[in-house]
């Protein structure tokens, strides 16, 4: 077997565990340049690419690689080097660590307000300080940082897409407030695709073509939102068409966002298409329970507001949507608070969460869907969970049990220790107590905690 059928082989299996966007953005302009003794060369069109494959895909990837070779690899590392194109001198223009974050200042008022932002038509809380990075967003994210960075040579266009309220206008922003702080001098544009498009017909309409030309194809960084309204408008498609060229020949960064990938763009001219698909395809998705806490957590920061954990969680549970719905319902919450002049509690909030989502409630979480959930998650049985072995693979599932039924389903004490196996309700009450404790400090119980309340949110919302 020659190297490319090796590879195309370990491609294929890579391509079944990643999303469509990670895959294309990673491994596309990947190849093997030597194989000996065992020992694979992977070249990577670029530094970025490269610390992301180590990092991230190692491990799939000796996977993969093994499998295609019947365990013929032992050894993989990876080089950057462009195939049969122009090399570039990335390497050098490229960070080499993810770049580093300015300090996390929060702006200050007189900032936020500064004309010069604000003539930008960026929202001054759109920024990488702000913005929470997770799972369902860090591709994206790292993409935008590197494009921040150094506009114009790493990834153009840089193509972000997703569902509403996923953060993609943040990210945008972001980038445009980072470019604009480190280069004032950047001629940036931020538009949405509407606003673009009305540009377009009035200076058409004027007899000012020329001069719409004139004022799209000689900036450097152009940010344009929502690109999906290009559906069915011909002659601004045509149009942007020769800005994209215009801008992209001369090495000025283009960013786009879109609620679809290109190809869902319906009556998207192909020519755009495969434009679309020049630099990198990244996609934002739901983020996870932790990334939900996360975010509250700093938005209630951001609001000088203070909720603590289990109200927090309580949020976090109930709302899974997406951002925007979670960041109303929590300026729902402190409206609410602040105008009663009332200190939040889950009995407060409970009932301002049912409206984001009607299909949960407390009520529908069981001490009977709560114990399948626990067990479930430590692979202990039925039998374990409620017998009287005190091996503490079988007693502390059962005082997370007991702690959750607390504070998720509010049963008293003496009705948790009848649930777990009649247990005396002093019992109950000790295990309450530990693993409030335990959480105090310890982070696996921690993580426990959080991954349950997570499956057990998600099926009291099933039910
Ligand atoms: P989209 O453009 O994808 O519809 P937005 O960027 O408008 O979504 O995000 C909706 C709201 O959620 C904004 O207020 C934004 O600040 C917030 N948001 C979204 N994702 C995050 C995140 N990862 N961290 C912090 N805030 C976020
Ligand atoms: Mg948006």
């Amino acid at each position: 077997m020659n190297y490319q059928a090796i590879w195309q082989a370990a491609l294929g299996e890579l391509e079944l565990t990643l999303s469509k966007a990670n895959f294309t953005t990673w491994f596309k302009n990947t190849f093997i340049s030597s194989f000996e003794n065992g020992k694979v060369v992977v070249s990577v069109p670029n530094t970025f690419t490269k610390s992301w494959l180590e990092k991230k895909y190692h491990d799939a990837i000796v996977k993969a690689l093994r499998t295609a070779t019947n365990q013929g690899v032992r050894e993989v590392t990876y080089r950057v080097e462009a195939k049969n194109t122009t090399v570039l001198p990335l390497e050098h223009l490229l960070p080499e660590t993810p770049f580093p974050l300015e300090e996390a200042a929060a702006p200050t008022e007189q900032e936020t307000t500064s004309a010069s932002t604000n003539d930008l038509g960026l929202n001054p809380r759109y920024l990488f300080e702000s913005f929470v990075v997770g799972k369902s967003n860090e591709l994206a994210h790292a993409a935008s940082q590197a494009v921040a960075a150094k506009p114009g040579t790493v990834y153009n266009p840089l193509f972000i897409y997703g569902g509403v309220g996923m953060g993609k206008t943040h990210l945008l922003q972001a980038i445009g407030h980072h470019i604009h702080k480190n280069s004032p001098n950047t001629k940036l544009r931020y538009v949405t695709c509407e606003r673009f498009t009305n540009e377009f017909i009035q200076h058409v309409r004027s007899g000012r073509g020329a001069e719409f030309k004139q004022l799209y194809r000689t900036i450097d960084v152009l940010i344009m939102d929502d690109v999906q309204f290009l559906t069915g408008k011909e002659g601004t498609q045509e149009e942007f068409f020769h800005t994209f060229n215009a801008l992209h020949q001369n090495n000025k960064q283009i960013i786009l966002a879109s609620d679809r990938s290109p190809k869902d763009i319906q009556g998207l001219e192909s020519r755009l298409l495969s434009r679309f698909e020049w630099g990198m395809i990244a996609d934002v998705t739901k983020p996870d329970f932790e990334t939900r806490v996360a975010i509250l957590q700093s938005k209630t920061r951001e609001k000088n507001y203070a909720l603590n954990t289990e109200l927090l969680h309580m949020v976090a549970g109930a709302i899974q949507s997406n951002v925007r719905e979670l960041e109303g319902a929590l300026n729902k919450i402190v409206a609410y608070h602040q105008f009663k002049n009332l200190l939040p509690s889950a009995a407060t909030i409970q009932p301002l969460l049912q409206t984001f989502a009607p299909a949960f409630t407390k009520r529908s979480i069981s001490p009977k869907l709560l114990i399948e959930t626990v067990i479930a998650y430590y692979e202990i049985s039925l039998d374990d969970m409620l017998g009287k072995s005190r091996e503490r693979r079988y007693a502390l599932p059962r005082q997370i049990a007991m702690f959750l039924l607390r504070e998720e389903t509010k049963c008293s004490f003496p009705s948790i220790g009848d649930h777990l196996g009649s247990r005396d309700h002093t019992t109950a009450m000790h295990a309450c107590q530990k693993i409030t404790d335990m959480l105090k400090d310890d982070e696996q119980i921690k993580r426990d905690l959080s991954v349950i309340r997570e499956k057990l949110y998600s099926s009291a919302a099933a039910h």
